[in-house]
């Protein structure tokens, strides 16, 4: 499996081997969510959140209960 490496916290990141440009993943160690900016070789820079495609794949936010808070 294909490695990056987190612009964010500088941990290896893992990537799915058939992985494109404009996806976004999640950096394991830190939480970041990371767009895929390049492929040859892997390079990710953190997501913005100004265009969000790829929402189910964080899914996951939701079980922390950030939003009890608010
Ligand atoms: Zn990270």
């Amino acid at each position: 499996m294909p490695t990056s490496i987190c612009p964010e916290c500088s941990e290896e990141v893992y990537v799915e081997a058939e992985i494109e440009q404009g996806d976004v993943v999640s950096c394991e160690e830190c939480g970041s969510k990371l767009v895929v900016v390049g492929l040859d070789p892997i390079e990710l820079d953190l997501e913005t959140g100004d265009d969000v495609e790829d929402y189910d794949s964080d899914k996951g936010f939701d079980d922390y209960g950030y939003d009890d808070h608010y």
